[in-house]
């Protein structure tokens, strides 16, 4: 723990990071936020938040989402978050999320929801006719989810900053509102991901849904069978034409798992010498070697799902701790405790 100048413990910065339980995890997830998170569990205090209840907002079929979880937890553990400084959760078992959103929702006006550009991306790309109540009300219930733990850093990307400005307006109105003298909750700060984002193996942005991805924990034969269906330099047909590395994803997959290799690469791309199918391979290995740590990481909690549920409900079990005490001094300071 670093002091601060009276020489007093400081405690560590919180941050608050999630994601939606959609199963199986893909590189896609690695490279954008896992990688990151690893990264930052020592330096600051990690809250890993599993969104169910966000995930309600697009598809309200709630069947899968317990499984689902327990399969994302796995490549969570499997990628190196250590359960026991950091833990994981469902929000739908801190009920406490849901009584925040609901204080929060007096705080804000529909017109600003109306108003945030995330959302209007997700009309236009999703082909939405109508929202759910659920859906406008998505950023509220993030600022819950942050601010519940006093989330003073929240790592995202360049589309969720709109939600974040939401969080800390919400924040401010809540600490002028009823705690003028001694605010309750921080305003948290973005932290941008700095990583170089993978495209899908179709060159559509990768998503499970659209069948391009690498999964985290698919075996080696079908890695590459996959690299072999990468789209590449519509340029270059066949081993001998010039191509251009810089158009061609299989380029930026070996840019993140094959650095070492990569002015080769460009340079036998360039000039022809190497042909597309022998570069996939190439690829392929690097991200199977890569990979194979994480395979072995899982495979173990895949036989010991018990162990994985336990690790689950401890990581409830404290986050509900932490959610307890905010909701006790909201409530002192609405004075309705
Ligand atoms: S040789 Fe490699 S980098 Fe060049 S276009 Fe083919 S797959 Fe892409």
């Amino acid at each position: 723990m670093k002091e601060n100048i009276s020489g007093l413990p400081q405690p560590k910065k919180v941050i608050l990071s999630g994601m939606r339980p959609t199963g199986k995890l893909h590189l896609g997830h690695l490279v954008g936020a896992l990688e990151n998170w690893v990264d930052l569990q020592q330096e600051y205090q990690n809250y890993h938040l599993i969104a169910d209840y966000h995930a309600l907002t697009t598809n309200p079929d709630s069947r899968d989402l317990e499984e689902n979880a327990i399969e994302m937890v796995m490549d969570w553990l499997a990628a190196g978050i250590d359960e026991r400084i950091s833990p994981m959760f469902r929000q739908s078992q801190v009920k406490e999320h849901t009584e925040l959103h609901l204080i929060f929702s007096m705080l804000i006006t529909t017109a600003r929801l109306e108003r945030n550009p995330t959302l209007k991306e997700q009309v236009r790309d999703l082909k939405l006719e109508n929202i759910a109540y659920g859906h406008l009300g998505y950023p509220v219930l993030q600022a819950a989810d942050i601010l519940l733990y006093k989330g003073d850093v929240v790592p995202v990307g360049e589309d969720q900053l709109p939600h974040i400005e939401i969080t800390r307006e919400i924040a401010r109105r809540f600490n002028a509102q009823y705690a003028p003298e001694k605010p309750v909750f921080p305003e948290p700060e973005a932290k941008l991901t700095t990583f170089a984002r993978l495209t899908g193996l179709d060159g559509n942005r990768m998503s499970k849904s659209l069948g391009n991805t690498i999964l985290l924990s698919d075996p080696p034969d079908v890695i590459r069978t996959k690299m072999r269906s990468a789209v590449t330099d519509p340029r270059k047909v066949r081993k001998g034409d010039p191509g251009r590395p810089d158009v061609c994803l299989v380029f930026n997959y070996h840019q993140k798992f094959n650095a070492a290799e990569t002015p080769e690469i460009r340079a036998g791309c360039e000039s022809g010498a190497l042909g597309c199918v022998g570069c996939k391979m190439r690829c392929a290995d690097r991200i199977v070697d890569a990979l194979a740590p994480h395979r072995d990481r899982r495979g173990y909690y895949e036989t010991r799902k018990d162990e994985v549920r336990s690790i689950l409900a401890d990581g409830e079990s404290r986050a509900r701790e932490v959610a307890r005490q905010t909701m006790t001094e909201v409530r002192t300071a609405m004075r309705m405790g």
